[in-house]
């Protein structure tokens, strides 16, 4: 597949209030942003023209901000409403959006306090982040890097530096044939994948790890609803890697991932099965209500 590089591409991105042409969006090198990774961004989905739980994305966007030390500056009404045009200007409907807000140039030294705080928003189509044949289940590696303690690393944040051992995780993992990796915290429980939360069935039942040192993504708030909601047993709890021989199923579940199944992580086998159809089944029918049912049929 031919790769069309991001920043050449036809189109509109909305920057600090304006509508901008897609190849003009551009910042100064000199951005703390890009040297002390003072950057807090999102991934939404649009499902035929909606943004799939916007005001929960918004809300974390700014949150994520806060726990940075700035504040984005616009009101949730104002940065969902440029959502909204973003994919409006590129006319799309079904894609993925990306808004993002960094530290300008003001100063370039590890204190900042003086920076402007910069907003941009982005679209683009991205059926699947693992593609078609994703329902056969994915095949995870098991990352070396470990997601740190809260006290590490600002984990409540989905900060841009916290990716970093992500990319690096995610590329071992493509170097040895793996779709992705997962990646354990540093207590060597199972934490999460590289970009989504991880769930497993274990005796018919849905576990997942407890979210205290990585996110608590809005797919897997939303995913634990529909199972309560369809009369499953949902369980949080401390996983350790040693348990997965038992487990039946597994899959994960982000706004890029969706809920995709996984077949294999590093020596554990599992088979995509009805549990983890069901509530992918269910989440498909969701992205597609409107905000108002999405909140009545699963609130998180
Ligand atoms: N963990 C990581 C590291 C992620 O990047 C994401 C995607 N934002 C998630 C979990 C899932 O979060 P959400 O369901 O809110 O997209």
């Amino acid at each position: 597949m031919a790769l069309v590089p991001f920043d050449d591409r036809d189109g509109f991105i909305w920057f600090d209030g304006a509508m901008v042409p897609w190849r003009e969006a551009k910042l100064h090198v000199l951005s703390h942003g890009l040297h002390y990774a003072s950057a807090v961004f999102e991934g939404e989905r649009a499902y035929s023209g909606t943004i799939f739980r916007l005001r929960a994305h918004t809300e974390r966007l700014i949150a994520s901000g806060r726990i940075l030390g700035f504040e984005v500056p616009y009101t949730v009404e104002q940065i969902e409403a440029a959502c909204r045009q973003v994919l409006a200007a590129n006319n799309l409907t079904d894609a993925y959006v990306r808004p993002i807000a960094w530290r300008g140039s003001e100063m370039l030294a590890v204190s900042a306090q003086h920076t402007r705080i910069h907003l941009a928003i982005a679209c683009w189509p991205w059926p699947n982040m693992f593609g078609e044949a994703r329902m056969k289940g994915v095949r995870l590696g098991i990352a070396d890097w470990k997601r740190p303690h809260p006290e590490t690393a600002p984990t409540a944040s989905k900060a841009a530096g916290l990716y970093m051992i992500g990319t690096l995780a995610k590329h071992k993992a493509e170097a040895e044939g793996f779709d992705d990796a997962l990646m354990l915290d540093w207590r060597g429980q199972v934490a999460e994948e590289t970009g989504a939360n991880i769930f497993f069935v274990f005796d018919g039942e849905v576990h997942t790890p407890i979210p205290d040192c990585f996110l608590n993504g809005i797919t897997r708030r939303t995913v634990m609803s529909i199972a309560r909601h369809n009369q499953m047993k949902v369980v949080e709890r401390v996983i350790m890697p040693d348990e997965l021989t038992r487990a039946t199923e597994a899959f994960v579940a982000g706004t890029a991932a969706e809920v995709t199944p996984v077949r294999e992580i590093g020596p554990y086998r599992f088979t995509p099965g009805d549990i983890t159809f069901r509530l992918a089944k269910d989440y498909e029918a969701l992205v597609h209500m409107q905000p108002a049912e999405v909140e009545a049929r699963a609130p998180i």
